[in-house]
């Protein structure tokens, strides 16, 4: 086919205009990007192989080759993986397939740093060799394909790609990068060595470089070192999570984290460990150190790369981590499972199952042992960034309820930041006190301020005040902790039961039959919108305030539902009005009566972050009173 000129997916060029315009303060990374895709195309030709050994007849060698030309200004990466056809090339390489990056590009706000943090995390790939590029040529041949059906794909690295049909040999791909004039320093043997030793030391491929040696005479003469047409392997070549853990430094494990997850930060933590039994895996996993842009999609897929007898199987195995892990990175590397197992079969094969029950216990026992330092620091952050994904937990995965309770924190109206925990409540609870209280609210700010939070306060009870979107889902499956109920301040009829002394009680008592006759006209005047209106002990300072029946759906919940346009069961909530305050007192006999019991109503939703029903009503009313 003669040369054709193909344009770039309008994201890749945008992708690529940030790249190149020095988003990127770590230009060296690009061998990483590139060593690894010729690492996957051979884990691919391995895979494929395993049904069709033809593919790897002519060359049985699965290797990588790096060279480079000082005169050209080139460098090039070579490997015998499976290859790229024409239309792969033009596909691969000119579009992201990546789900989500119309989001991801949506997300960049045009500051450089944040932006180059939010790239690093997304993964540039192949296109990171622009970073040190200013043309890179691709010429490739798939696997089983004719030799005369090659392909050379060539690019600036702006706009557009120029793509041909070439008569190439050998299979797989040579990625060259003709070099910026300020990249001239990886056009040195000792340069790129360190880099894959730095970077792609873990790769299970032999990594190969020319060998050099000193021209006759010229011995330590900067630049006269010849090439000796002799190839030697300059990686380790063997998979980094195969070795004895004493053989690997801290280093190693970053890079190698870095490497499967296109995170420019260090992991938090990792586990590395080989498990024996029924069945024996290793498993190596890392908890990140930050959120990913698209950790709320629940669809994202697992960070868990499987490999059965060191042979690559398949990215994201989300059959090998329960959901609410998903942001755990690693690799789990089987002796038992089949190789060519698919994902259909990993969903139902006992030893996944048993896997997967192994690496979650794994996890669990990495956050309790973070959560146990004395420093919390690290604990801390991990749960700023993936706390509300832990909570998720609590209905998925029953068996390990106990444990992860144990690791939760919350914010309360002792401590502003969510750093309590169930058990750190408990040993603060007061005398007499029975449950564990807490409040949900849609922002911390509406939790703390909230009424029904008044006679706690007062008493010097402490409240755990929730504000994370999952939180009222997820106390669904938490009713209890260690023995001790968990109980909303906004659930139900106050019962602070031994709390309570008895001349408070006697006065409750007699307010509520004192009132009487007031409930009733209000209970008629706010029927359309609340279930009851009771006199309560909950508040102080404020008038009143909404609750739910015990058994109903909180409001918070109730709202969330209706914002993602789901059905909320229609429940009315209970307004409860302060006996003792003054706008209560002078509700009875006011020629406002009904004006009032609808502000009194709609100021208690307003305070705990909900909004009037009808808004103008309401401003109408208050500004009739005010004139
Ligand atoms: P990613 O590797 O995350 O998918 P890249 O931008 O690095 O993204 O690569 C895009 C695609 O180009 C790869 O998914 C692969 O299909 C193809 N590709 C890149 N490098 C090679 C290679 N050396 N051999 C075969 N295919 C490759």
């Amino acid at each position: 086919m003669t040369k054709q000129t193909h344009s770039f997916q309008a994201e890749v060029a945008q992708l690529l205009h940030l790249v190149t315009h020095s988003l990127y303060s770590n230009p060296e990374i690009f061998v990483r990007e590139l060593v690894s895709n010729a690492s996957d195309a051979a884990d691919k030709l391995r895979f494929e192989g395993l049904n069709n050994a033809a593919l790897y007849e002519d060359n049985p060698n699965l290797e990588v080759r790096i060279a480079f030309d000082k005169d050209a200004r080139t460098l090039s990466i070579t490997d015998t993986g499976i290859g790229l056809t024409e239309q792969e090339a033009i596909d691969n390489l000119g579009t992201i397939a990546k789900s989500g990056t119309k989001d991801f590009m949506g997300k960049l706000s045009g500051d450089q740093k944040a932006d180059a943090q939010l790239i690093g995390q997304f993964g540039v790939g192949f296109y990171s060799g622009f970073i040190v590029a200013d043309k890179i040529t691709v010429e490739s041949r798939r696997a089983g394909v004719p030799a005369d059906q090659g392909v050379r794909w060539v690019s600036g690295g702006t706009g557009d790609f120029e793509v041909e049909t070439i008569h190439r040999p050998e299979r797989g791909t040579t990625i060259t990068l003709h070099l910026r004039d300020d990249a001239e320093e990886y056009l040195n043997a000792w340069k790129l060595k360190s880099l894959i030793n730095k970077y792609s030391d873990h790769i299970s491929l032999p990594i190969l470089m020319e060998k050099e040696a000193w021209k006759e005479g010229e011995n330590d003469q900067p630049g006269s070192m010849v090439k000796t047409g002799e190839w030697e392997t300059v990686n380790q070549a063997n998979a980094l999570w195969t070795r004895p853990k004493k053989d690997i430094s801290e280093e190693q494990y970053t890079e190698f984290y870095k490497a499967i997850s296109h995170d420019h930060e260090a992991p938090l933590t990792w586990a590395h460990n080989r498990v024996e039994g029924n069945t024996e895996y290793t498993q190596l996993l890392y908890i990140p150190s930050k959120a990913p842009f698209d950790l709320w999609n629940r669809d994202k897929k697992a960070g868990i790369k499987l490999y059965v007898k060191r042979v690559f199987i398949m990215d994201d195995a989300e059959a090998l981590m329960p959901t609410y892990l998903r942001f755990v990175k690693g690799v789990i590397d089987s002796a038992d499972l089949p190789l060519n197992v698919s994902r259909e079969l990993l969903q139902e094969s006992r030893d996944v199952r048993a896997i997967r029950d192994g690496s979650t216990k794994r996890v669990l026992s990495m956050l309790e042992d973070l959560a146990k330092q004395e420093d919390k620091t690290p604990y801390n952050q991990f749960y700023a960034e993936f706390g509300a994904v832990l909570k998720e937990g609590l209905g998925e995965d029953f068996a390990n309820k106990d444990r992860l309770a144990k690791l939760l924190r919350y914010a309360s109206t002792q401590s502003d930041t969510p750093s309590v925990s169930l058990a750190d409540y408990k040993a603060r609870m007061k005398e007499g006190q029975d449950a564990i209280y807490y409040i949900t609210a849609d922002t911390l700010a509406a939790a703390k301020n909230s009424p029904q939070l008044e006679v706690f306060k007062k008493k010097g009870i402490e409240v755990l005040l929730m504000s994370d979107r999952v939180d009222e889902w997820s106390l669904n499956y938490l009713q209890e902790f260690d023995g001790t109920p968990l109980q909303s301040v906004a659930k139900g009829a106050v019962d602070l039961g031994k709390l309570q002394d008895e001349t408070e009680k006697k006065a409750a008592e007699e307010a509520a039959e004192a009132f009487k006759p007031l409930l009733a006209k209000l209970k008629e005047a706010l029927k359309e919108k609340a279930e009851d209106v009771r006199v309560t002990t909950r508040l102080v300072d404020s008038p009143a305030c909404l609750v739910v029946q015990d058994d109903g759906m909180s409001t918070q919940l109730a709202r969330l539902l209706k914002q993602a346009g789901q059905q909320a069961p229609e429940s009315k909530p209970v307004l409860e009005i302060n006996a003792e305050h003054a706008l209560v007192k002078k509700l009875d006999g006011s020629v406002h009566f009904h004006d009032l019991a609808h502000i009194l109503f709609d100021q208690a939703l307003l305070a705990e972050g909900g909004l009037p029903e009808d808004p103008a009503a309401y401003v109408r009313r208050v500004n009739a009173l005010l004139v």
